[in-house]
């Protein structure tokens, strides 16, 4: 199957595989694994930030941002297609008991505007509003990039207010490809941020919390009590090593495939998608008088694999191990649908 279900469906390459064979280790509870502690320092150094901690998924790179910046019956402001309100199991509510007030922004991002909105009073009535957490590249929201000028203003919002500004960096690396904007930009405007090893960038597992001294200091410990702690993790995190010095260049051309595609989709009567919106390796479309799922099942037949995003959407990702190849395929099955 073409696996266009997400970027997270790619295997470890034998190069990979190899820096794993490679990695000297030790127990990371202990703070003695040599690779995670030298990666840790490499990726707050590149995103500007004084410190890292290597955790298993972005969810929980998400959630102990979100424990380090609250207190219970805070209020953390986010656009209502983010993934720490859609696809988080209710998290923050559990896990550090503060309430996540959704906004309706566009394509998944926030503007000033719409923030500084939602901002309450500091009466003892109103939940306190702690946080800002915004998504770049948003996912939900197809992929799409916030500029320099829009993220400094929510990050001059949030110092104005005295409150903290959350980055879900999942996508930041297919964002930095995308708009030039380099990696310490992101460290100067939030005060924590999540990234993700394990999409485009292809490695099986890692993600990772930047942030001051301090706050890694408190989430290291929260890592710990949600059963986070792992032991020779040098592992995975020479896995995630790999994947930024080798297959962050590749996004490039993610992101030219899913423009071809997105164009494809674009030609068949049967579809609806706006074209402007696709921005990286995420390509969100409508279908007209089917069903998503009916769709699915067509494309499926024909050897692709895509996800249904609602009734009527549909999302396809593209990542390395979908080549030019594989992409004529695809674009061959979205011409014939409906034909
Ligand atoms: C994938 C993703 C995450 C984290 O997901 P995990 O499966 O927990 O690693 C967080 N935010 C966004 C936007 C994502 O796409």
């Amino acid at each position: 199957m073409i696996d266009l279900r997400s970027d997270t469906v790619t295997k470890p390459t034998p190069g990979m595989l190899n820096a794993i064979m490679e990695a000297e280790v030790g127990d990371d509870v202990f703070s003695e694994d040599p690779t995670v502690n030298s990666f840790e320092q490499k990726m707050a150094g590149m995103f500007g930030m004084e410190a890292g901690l290597f955790v298993p998924s972005g969810t929980m790179s998400n959630q102990l941002s979100i424990a380090v910046l609250t207190r219970p019956g805070d209020e953390v402001i986010i656009d209502e297609l983010g993934h720490v309100f859609n696809y988080e199991s209710g998290a923050a509510a559990h896990l550090s008991s503060v309430q996540l007030r959704p906004l309706k922004g566009k394509n998944g991002k926030l503007s000033r505007q719409l923030a500084e909105e939602a901002i309450r009073p500091k009466n003892d009535w109103d939940p306190h509003t702690r946080v800002i957490a915004i998504e770049n590249t948003t996912n939900k929201g197809g992929g799409v990039c916030y500029s320099r000028e829009e993220m400094l203003e929510l990050s001059n919002l949030a110092d104005e207010q005295g409150i903290f500004l959350h980055l879900d960096g999942a996508r930041i690396w297919n964002a930095i490809i995308k708009t030039d904007i380099e990696p310490e930009f992101f460290g100067s405007i939030a005060d924590t941020i999540s990234i993700c090893f394990s999409k485009g960038l292809g490695a099986p597992v890692g993600s990772m919390m930047l942030s001051s001294a301090d706050h890694i200091a408190k989430a290291r410990r929260f890592r710990k009590m949600w059963g986070g702690g792992m032991r020779q993790v040098g592992l995975l995190a020479a896995a995630a090593d790999y994947a930024v010095e080798h297959h962050f260049p590749l996004l490039e051309e993610d992101h030219r495939r899913a423009r071809l595609f997105a164009e494809a989709v674009d030609e068949n009567p049967s579809f609806q998608i706006d074209l402007s919106s696709v921005e990286t390796n995420i390509v969100i479309f409508d279908v007209k008088s089917a069903m998503a799922e009916d769709v699915l099942t067509e494309f499926s037949d024909a050897g692709v694999g895509i996800i249904p995003f609602g009734p009527k959407t549909i999302r396809a990702t593209f990542h390395f191990q979908v080549g030019d190849a594989e992409l004529e395929k695809v674009i061959e099955v979205v011409r014939g649908y409906g034909n």
